[in-house]
């Protein structure tokens, strides 16, 4: 991928590489089409969501990429869904809005974004509970 080319590239799996957590949240609610139980009732929750981004190189401060840049693009596109019914909001009006599917889908709109600062963003969680998360990490 020629955007990662300049970081860490062919050298990623034996080189030495930082890996930063920045975690934030949103309130919003859904519902679980097809679900039998309570969650197919509308429901809220405070979601944590986490985004996990290494590189191997410092910029001249000494950091991979600074976390209020990371938070800053994490709560861009997390903002579509705070204080919403996420089920309203596309694609979650025809996928279900579990957290497998919301997790996999920041992390599709936050790469892009995390790659334009020369590093690699490795996995998105979302916590509906202290006791439930999901982490979604694309292999490859
Ligand atoms: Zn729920």
């Amino acid at each position: 991928m020629p955007a990662l080319a300049g970081w860490c590239g062919l050298r990623f799996r034996d080189s030495t590489m930082f890996q930063l957590t920045v975690t934030t949240g949103f309130s919003g609610a859904h519902y679980l089409k097809g679900y039998d139980g309570p969650c197919a009732r509308l429901h809220g929750h405070n979601f944590r969501v986490e985004a996990r981004v290494s590189g191997c190189d410092l910029d001249s401060v000494g950091m991979v990429v600074d976390f209020k840049v990371i938070k800053k693009l994490l709560k861009a596109a997390i903002s579509r869904f705070d204080h919403q019914v996420s089920n309203e909001i596309p694609p979650f009006d025809e996928i279900n809005p579990t957290a497998e599917n919301l997790a996999r889908y920041l992390y599709d709109q936050l790469r892009p974004a995390i790659e334009e600062y020369g590093a690699r963003l490795d996995s998105i969680g979302i916590w509906e509970t202290d006791s439930y998360g999901v982490v979604y990490t694309p292999g490859g």
